[in-house]
């Protein structure tokens, strides 16, 4: 285990993988280390869907290795590619099949020649901060404790765990009260009656503030998204049968017609990085999903012959520790729609804020003229180590910020970019600082993404 790579990235959602694959195509020495036994983070271990957003009205601004992935799902059926968002909040998501994504990024890693360690977690980092490098990090695995080093690190474990041990400059939470958005426990239904569901939903429309602008989305389209519900949800919530608080039911149909993801238990107060928090969060997750399930079947058309697959099967986890890195991202640059020189990445997820407190949801939709925004390279290193690189949703960004760019889209394309740029860095042998941009740039392009 004692070896040296020219990389290792450290957790393997979309983001690690990506950066994983985007490295060792450029003919690097890879090690991704997964904790899950496989890949694809909150989208495989935590029932997350659908991928939501590629694009900004029609303009997709998110391809590259992302949309390699969505092609090779298409594939394998595994798919059905971009399709319009019937409740209106993005105009394309991209629903899944969570088994055959799992198998796509095995393949992709394979295809990369990347090694992989399942079961595997960043215990330890080793650092040298006199020289601003770090050394070496721990491994927990079945086989005990082992030790493995490279020339540049890539922290992608969604909260920053690798940074944090190495002791890099973090932040946790928003600004006055340190809360994190609040945790969700996901649910997976299969065998919903999506007619019954669609004509309750078309015969009620003025009950579906988001939804009722788009009778003839939802009549032709082959996979409901539905917001609303929230007279039942009230109801419940009267009678004692829903105990937390959340103002509507939220849930996506897979790319399987009558499979359901929702997305609705609340879980506030909770440091997802608190080991002890994050374990009672599970359980209480669970206990939510329960009251919700019991509600689904008796209030909801269209669920009451629908089979709960699975909870979780891990809670989710929103946002937790940020970098505090060259540039922090700010909720002004998402509005105004900044175009950085230094980009490496496009967006159009608008800004959505969970409660910290309970109920309700602040969404800005404001994107400058053209409905998107920027990253720039800036949010992925940090002043103090010339060998991190910190992606995916724990890049450096205020709370406000981290609310739009934490989706899977995104995520996917700050991978790549860590990937492309920790490679760069060991060919022109220069610190994340001294990058030349134009040169991140051209290697970006080449890769497909759309900047
Ligand atoms: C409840 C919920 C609903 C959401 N809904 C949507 C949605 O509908 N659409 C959408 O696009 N996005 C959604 N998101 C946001 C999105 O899922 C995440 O923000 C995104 O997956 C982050 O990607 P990532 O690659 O940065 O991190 P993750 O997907 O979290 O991946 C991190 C990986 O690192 C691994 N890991 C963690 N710690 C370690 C360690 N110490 N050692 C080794 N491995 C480790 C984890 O197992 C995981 O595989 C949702 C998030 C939540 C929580």
């Amino acid at each position: 285990m004692n070896r040296l790579y020219d990389i290792i990235v450290a957790g393997g959602g979309l983001a690690g993988t990506f950066a994983a694959v985007a490295a060792a195509r450029a003919g690097k020495n890879v090690l991704l280390v997964e904790k899950e036994g496989y890949l694809g983070g909150t989208l495989t271990n935590c029932g997350v869907g659908p991928m939501m957003t590629a694009h900004a009205g029609e303009k997709q601004v998110i391809g590259g290795l992302f949309q390699e992935m969505v092609t090779r799902l298409e594939e394998k059926n595994g798919s059905c590619g971009h399709v319009r968002d019937t409740t209106g909040y993005v105009s394309y998501l991209t629903p899944f099949s969570a088994e055959t994504m799992k198998l796509v990024l095995d393949e992709m890693i394979e295809d990369s020649d990347c090694h992989v360690l399942f079961h595997t977690q960043i215990a330890q980092a080793e650092a040298d901060c006199q020289n601003g490098r770090i050394v070496s990090v721990a491994l927990c695995s079945k086989g005990g404790l082992s030790k493995v080093k490279a020339v540049i690190y890539i922290d992608a474990t969604g909260d920053g765990d690798l940074a944090y041990m190495a002791e890099a400059p973090m932040r946790k939470g928003r600004q006055g009260d340190g809360l994190s958005q609040p945790m969700t426990m996901n649910m997976k239904y299969d065998m919903v009656d999506r007619e019954i569901l669609k004509h309750h939903v078309l015969e009620h429309l003025e009950d579906f503030p988001r939804l009722k602008d788009h009778r003839r989305l939802i009549e032709e389209s082959g996979h409901l998204s539905i917001a609303g519900f929230s007279k039942e949800m009230e109801a419940a919530r009267d009678r004692g049968e829903i105990t937390f608080s959340r103002e509507e039911l939220l849930f996506f149909e897979t790319d399987t017609q009558g499979e359901f993801i929702v997305n609705t238990t609340r879980i506030i107060g909770k440091d997802g990085t608190n080991p002890w928090e994050l374990s009672e969060s599970e359980r209480e997750g669970r206990r939510q999903c329960w009251e919700l399930d019991l509600f689904l079947r008796k209030s909801i058309p269209g669920f009451a012959r629908a089979h709960l697959i699975q909870t979780g099967p891990n809670i989710g986890v929103r946002g937790s520790r940020q970098l505090a890195g060259c540039y922090e991202l700010k909720e002004e640059d998402i509005l105004e729609g900044r175009m950085f020189d230094s980009r490496i990445a496009l967006a159009a997820y608008p800004i959505d804020i969970h409660n910290p407190h309970g109920s309700g949801t602040d969404s800005r939709f404001q994107m400058g003229a053209n409905g998107y925004y920027s990253i720039p390279y800036e949010v992925m290193y940090c002043e103090k180590y010339t060998n991190l690189f910190v992606t995916g949703r724990c890049v450096s960004a205020s709370f406000e910020a981290q609310a739009a760019i934490r989706t899977t889209p995104t995520t996917a394309a700050l991978g790549q970019a860590a990937g492309t740029a920790a490679a760069l860095c060991i060919e022109e042998n220069v610190r994340p600082a001294d990058l030349r941009r134009s040169l991140l740039r051209e290697a970006l392009l080449a890769g497909g993404a759309i900047l």
